[in-house]
């Protein structure tokens, strides 16, 4: 699995200072509030089980899954539910956990859903941002790191549904997309 990364992007210790920054920063902000945070499977569950843990206020978690539509070519950022979410959102504020926002049309197809449902609030926290690459109109209030136009796996995210289990975030070696 390792032979297949390029180079290592963000390491181990990076990742954990960062999600301990973010997690003070949701703290603060979230103090008082009714926070619920929402972690869209998979590519987000190593970023979530660290992050919830760096939050020191009550905090409720839940899960969604979704796919996209159609198998047109292009992806139209219209986006089927595989699972929704348990519990209730009204009243709650609502803190989407992602791994990575590049166009950006999954997400903000995903928080026009929430959003019709009555949250209090809604904000999204992403471990990366390709802001390069956007093509809908939405921004992440917290985010952990830029990353450049490159294909990064590891912490959570994958490709073919490998490397998921790496500690750190890499960029995988061009020979693996070929094979
Ligand atoms: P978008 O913002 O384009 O709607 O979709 C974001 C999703 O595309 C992410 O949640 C992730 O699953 C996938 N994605 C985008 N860029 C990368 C990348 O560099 N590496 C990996 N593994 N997935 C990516
Ligand atoms: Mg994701
Ligand atoms: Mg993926």
């Amino acid at each position: 699995m390792e032979n297949d990364i390029l180079n290592v992007l963000i390491s181990e210790e990076e990742l954990a200072k960062k999600v301990q920054e973010i997690g003070a920063q949701i703290s603060k902000d979230y103090e008082g509030k009714n926070l619920m945070m929402v972690s869209v499977l998979k590519g987000s569950v190593v970023f979530m089980a660290d992050l919830m843990r760096a939050v020191t206020v009550p905090a409720e978690i839940d899960f969604m899954s979704v796919s996209s539509y159609g198998s047109g070519a292009k992806t139209s950022g219209v986006v089927k539910i595989i699972k929704d979410l348990d519990i209730e959102l009204a009243g709650r504020d609502l803190l989407i956990v992602e791994d990575i926002l590049d166009s950006g049309l999954t997400l903000s197809y995903i928080k026009k859903i929430l959003l019709e449902r009555g949250p209090r609030s809604i904000k999204i926290c992403t471990l990366l941002d390709k802001p390069e690459r956007r093509k809908a109109d939405i921004f992440a209030d917290y985010s952990g790191f830029e990353v450049p136009d490159e294909f990064v796996v590891g912490y959570g995210l994958d490709f073919a549904e490998k490397y998921r289990n790496l500690p750190y975030i890499g960029v995988l070696k061009p020979s693996v997309y070929e094979k």
